[in-house]
């Protein structure tokens, strides 16, 4: 093992061999009888013992001068080594060390720029990370999953610990998203698709997975996952609701065109039938203007673009004006018609589009009656608001069909409510009146007993 001698012994040797050298010369050539003299001996003596002392002094205090601000560099500097860079070299001199010391100081200082730069960038990075409401998964070329985002967690109800540092597979149990990571990390290149789940909840995403690479070579996979459910259910919803306008309008119009091909093709003439064939036109005719009316309330209540116009009024002064609407339809299944409504009772609303709303719930309460069936109609207090209900003791409404009754077009029995001329408008146009209120809509139902459609308006 190499023997450490320190720069202030070596300063002190090295003095003591100068003087010792001299010495030695002095006494090489100094004059034999003088030499012999014991006076010029022991002064001789004397004069190398002082002068390694002084040696000894000298080289001690200008050995402390030139080590001194080297040790306190190597101290600090052992300090940035360990990651601190919050000391500075102090105090140095104006010779080659001071210049050692700035460049140091200024090495620290630019490191520790540079670290708290990219622990910023680090925390901006994870704060995006950690916000996506895509679900990010990083794996390594082994296919180990290196990190996820809490939108993984919750898409595939998972804790991030036990799925960091494991295989894939092992974290997330979906064979589809495997093989889609499984073919970026062989071929190196982007895959997209899409992945049906069924567990932990019913859902649609879009996977799109990249390679990541590494000196040219992937090193690994970033795959992020879209949820797009609602966009899907859009799509649908788009699609049926199209499909439901055509279908809607054809059946009408196919009627009249063939209603008129008759008459025209000589049933104009025929005194005993031709009226009746202009009724039946005139019936389509009426219910292709009521498709078409609703149409356009549903479609401008859907984009917002009606501002309610709220005024206060009597609600139970409404809903006899309303009620009275409907007399012979009553009077023709001889319905107990009741309306419980306190008198006096104000509300602040849209008063249009509340007898909109009121007369849609009562035509159905009245339509899907049976024979002296009853109707009732109440109020009562529900989350701060008034909640008004409309109910009947009619045909019900099956359990399976209770969740999308108010959906555009859906109706339980299409060919009957067609039959009494309903469009399966009337309670997507309730929905969305109250919800421009501010509200909320709902019914319970048993089917063959009767239904309850209520309604909420805040105070
Ligand atoms: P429409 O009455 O024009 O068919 P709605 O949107 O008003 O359309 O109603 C949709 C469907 O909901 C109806 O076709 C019917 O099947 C069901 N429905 C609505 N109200 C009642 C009710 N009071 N009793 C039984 N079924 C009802």
């Amino acid at each position: 093992m190499p023997v450490k001698i320190s720069f202030r012994l070596k300063l002190v040797l090295s003095y003591f061999f100068v003087i010792a050298v001299s010495f030695l010369f002095v006494f090489y050539f100094l004059d034999k009888n003088l030499a012999e003299s014991i006076l010029i001996r022991k002064t001789i003596l004397m004069g190398l013992l002082f002068a390694l002392g002084l040696a000894f002094m000298l080289g001690s205090v200008l050995a402390a001068q030139a080590v001194g601000p080297i040790n306190r560099m190597i101290r600090v500097s052992r300090r940035f080594a360990s990651g601190d860079f919050s000391k500075r070299i102090l105090g140095y001199s104006g010779d080659e060390t001071g210049e050692l010391a700035v460049t140091l100081n200024k090495m620290a200082q630019d490191i520790e720029d540079k670290i708290r730069q990219i622990q910023g960038q680090n925390q901006q990075l994870s704060a995006v990370f950690n916000s996506m409401v895509e679900g990010v998964i990083v794996t390594d070329i082994s296919g180990r999953i290196v990190s996820v985002n809490p939108a993984v967690e919750d898409i595939f109800a998972i804790h991030k610990k036990d799925a960091e540092n494991r295989f894939f597979l092992e974290a997330i149990r979906n064979n589809d998203i495997f093989d889609i990571v499984d073919s970026v990390l062989k071929k190196g290149e982007s895959v997209s698709g899409e992945l049906k789940l069924s567990w932990p909840v019913q859902k649609v995403f879009q996977v799109n997975a990249v390679p990541v690479f590494e000196k040219n070579r992937v090193n690994g996979c970033l795959t992020v996952i879209h949820d797009i459910t609602g966009l899907k259910k859009l799509e649908t919803i788009r699609r049926d609701f199209v499909a439901n306008v055509s279908h809607e309008l054809k059946t009408p119009l196919t009627s009249i065109m063939g209603f008129v091909e008759t008459l025209l093709e000589g049933a104009l003439e025929d005194k005993e039938h031709n009226r009746q064939f202009l009724t039946i036109i005139q019936e389509h005719t009426r219910r292709l203007n009521s498709l078409v009316n609703d149409l356009l309330d549903l479609s401008s209540l859907e984009s917002k673009a009606t501002m309610m116009e709220k005024t206060e009024f009597d609600l139970k002064g409404l809903l006899d004006r309303v009620l009275s609407g409907f007399t012979t339809q009553i009077m023709k299944k001889s319905l107990c018609l009741e309306n419980a409504l306190p008198a006096g009772l104000r509300v602040r609303a849209d008063k249009a589009r509340m007898e909109q709303v009121l007369t849609n719930l009562i035509d159905n309460a009245v339509k899907f009656n049976k024979n002296r069936g009853m109707v009732k109609i109440y109020c009562g207090e529900e989350d701060g608001g008034i909640k008004i209900t409309v109910e009947d003791s009619g045909t019900g409404i099956p359990k399976k069909d209770i969740s999308r009754i108010f959906e555009r077009f859906y109706r339980v029995d299409k060919a009957r409510s067609r039959e009494l001329g309903g469009t399966g408008l009337g309670l997507s146009i309730v929905k969305h009146i109250i919800e421009l209120h501010g509200g909320r809509a709902g019914v319970e139902s048993s089917e063959g007993l009767g239904s309850r459609f209520w309604f909420i308006l805040p105070r």
